[in-house]
């Protein structure tokens, strides 16, 4: 029955775009998992982040559309998804879960919000201006979405799973303060020798060709870096929570 939910939602998805059909078996088994572990409540949590950061990415302003792969989506998803399996093995699980969420939203509704909006980023180590879409560099704009996201994962979150949502919304923006700091140092940067285009990843869309590393530290690219971004966001509410 969760499989199928997940199926049904994640067909939906790569109907609309959202997903390629990689993405779409990789969001089944996210989702499948969250629904069959932890229950509807926070599967509707994963389901609103999902539904929220496809409609802002669908917004127009942004050149190039894009649908989210099987390696995007387990970035993301698997730390809510382990987080979920762990429920009832420790009281923390709908912590962690939450804040794994929560840490996505904030960084998918910042980055989306902040290549549309955010007319000169700065880097968040130097402050020095940084053309749009910099990983690292951050903007007012982007920053209030990636607030935003954090806050409405966390308000969800009391709604439907019950949860301290001051240490939820913490743990989301902390989880997209990592991701920035770890974009603006160690992430790799890539150049395509074919296309000529600076992907965030070594495959990128629409290319035969494997991109080239610039600068940064081999493997750790923007899949990677969300996914330690979503583990630290998870982390982070667990610690806040017994402190606060
Ligand atoms: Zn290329």
């Amino acid at each position: 029955m969760a499989l199928a939910a997940a199926g049904l939602v994640a067909a939906a998805a790569r109907r609309a775009g959202a997903l390629d059909s990689g993405g779409a078996v990789a969001a089944t088994l996210v989702g499948a998992s969250v629904l069959r572990f932890a229950g509807w409540g926070p599967a509707f949590v994963l389901v609103f982040f999902f539904a929220s950061a496809s409609a802002l990415s669908a917004l127009p302003g942004k050149r190039g559309r894009s649908r989210r792969g099987a390696r995007q989506v387990i970035a993301n998803g698997s730390v809510a998804a382990v987080a979920a399996v762990l429920q009832g093995a420790s009281g923390w699980a709908d912590l962690a879960f939450l804040g794994a969420v929560a840490a996505a939203a904030a960084d998918t509704w910042g980055t989306e919000i902040g290549v549309r909006l955010g007319k000169r980023p700065r880097s968040i180590v130097t402050f020095r201006p940084q053309p749009p879409g910099t990983s690292g560099a951050i903007s007012v704009p982007g920053t209030l979405a990636a607030l935003a996201g954090a806050l409405a994962v966390a308000a969800a979150g009391v709604w439907l799973v019950g949860g301290p949502a001051g240490a939820v919304a913490l743990a989301g923006l902390a989880g997209s303060l990592i991701d920035s700091l770890l974009g603006a140092g160690p992430q790799a940067a890539y150049r395509c020798p074919t296309c000529g285009a600076q992907p965030e990843v070594a495959r990128h869309a629409g290319c035969p060709e494997r991109a080239r590393r610039l600068a940064g530290l081999p493997g750790l690219d923007n899949d990677v870096v969300n996914l330690l971004a979503t583990a630290g966001g998870a982390l982070i509410a667990v610690v806040l929570d017994s402190v606060l």
